[in-house]
């Protein structure tokens, strides 16, 4: 036994060596035991679908971090299916990781991962889709990074009430009420059902007043999007539509497509209707810059993936997880909460890049 771990650390060593100095990750540890040190630190990631404008992201801001932190990922793609996903679990937990960052394809399914990762004390990061918080108080090596998903639809809601307020003739019918329609993300995701409740509390308390012309999911996707406002377009009439909301910048970019096939939102003031998003992926940007989307919401990935990884592998190394070990303030020793920043006209090309 004993011998095992000499060799192990005249490994580490040599692998310190063979890196170059000047780094300081591999610098951690009390020497009682339990935890890897730099390079020698691996990480599992589960990522609920690689085919995600958001993930994606998220994803690669994961990567570049990993690269400064000096600790390898192994990134895999649950392709939207829990149970390959928990297959992926078990085998990170096989082969020896140390220390686990997952994003649920279902976050329900949150709890079940979890008790795998305390069972071998494996330090666990869920990041994105946020499990129940009485799972969270579950284990105590386990944190969770993402967005309060009640101040992105906040920020979604008031760039559409600053807009009523401007534009008079926003008001088609001259009824007093806005005419929306809702793009839902996937039923059951925090973010689906929070933006939908916080935008239209934002528009009323604003002063303003509502009226739904339809609702449904289109599950995240750009192309599932264009389907729906499709439908509604042709179930409502186009004209009576006043406002468009989507829960992500995917599905604000997929009903403009529909506007656009409708001669709408390409230029002609007399045919626009404004339709905001959440995200602000390039391309939502994009559409900003060309005045086909009214606005939308900064979900940061940079600092989310940074955040994810930075904890992983500072518990990982066996390190206390706070702000000077992480970078990032932590609430309740669980939570991780990169702020949300509304993007309009004015401020939209800070984020381009
Ligand atoms: C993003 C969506 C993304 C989803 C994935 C949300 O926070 O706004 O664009 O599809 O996360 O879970
Ligand atoms: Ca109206």
């Amino acid at each position: 036994m004993k011998k095992a771990v000499a060799l192990i650390l005249a490994a580490t060593m040599l692998g310190v060596m063979a890196t170059g100095c000047g780094n300081d990750s591999s610098s951690s540890g009390s020497g009682s035991g339990g935890g890897a040190k730099g390079a020698n630190t691996t990480v599992g990631v589960c990522i609920y679908k690689f085919d995600d404008t958001f993930m994606t992201g998220v994803r690669n801001n994961m990567t570049s971090q990993a690269k400064e932190k000096n600790v390898t990922l192994n990134i895999v793609d649950s392709q939207n299916k829990q149970p390959t996903q928990n297959e992926q679990v078990d085998t990170f937990i096989t082969k020896g990781v140390n220390a686990l960052a997952v994003n649920p394809v279902d976050r329900t399914a949150a709890e079940s991962i979890l008790k795998k990762a305390k069972e071998k004390s494996l330090p666990i990061v869920f990041l994105n889709r946020e499990p129940e918080a009485n799972v969270m108080k579950e284990y105590d090596k386990t944190w969770y990074v993402g967005a309060k998903a009640e101040q992105s639809g906040t920020l979604q809601g008031e760039v559409i009430a600053d807009y009523f307020k401007k534009n008079k003739g926003a008001d088609k019918n001259g009824d007093g009420k806005i005419q929306y329609v809702m793009l839902q993300g996937e039923p059951g995701h925090q973010d689906a059902t929070l933006r939908t409740k916080y935008s239209i509390d934002a528009i009323q308390k604003a002063g303003l007043q509502v009226d739904k012309l339809g609702a449904d999911t289109a599950y995240w996707d750009k192309a599932k999007a264009t389907d729906l406002m499709n439908n509604f377009i042709t179930s409502k009439g186009i004209d009576k539509i006043e406002a468009v909301l989507a829960n992500n910048d995917d599905m604000a970019l997929g009903a403009i497509e529909a506007l656009k096939a409708h001669g709408y939102n390409k230029g002609d003031k007399s045919k626009y209707i404004p339709v905001v998003g959440v995200d602000a992926t390039a391309a939502g940007l994009q559409a900003m810059k060309e005045g086909s989307m009214l606005g939308t919401v900064l979900n940061d990935a940079a600092n989310q993936g940074k955040a994810a990884v930075n904890i992983a592998a500072a518990a990982a190394q066996g390190k206390k997880i706070d702000k000077d070990t992480i970078g990032y303030p932590i609430t309740d020793d669980k939570y991780v909460w990169i702020d949300y920043v509304k993007v309009t006209q004015d401020n939209y090309q800070k984020y381009m890049k």
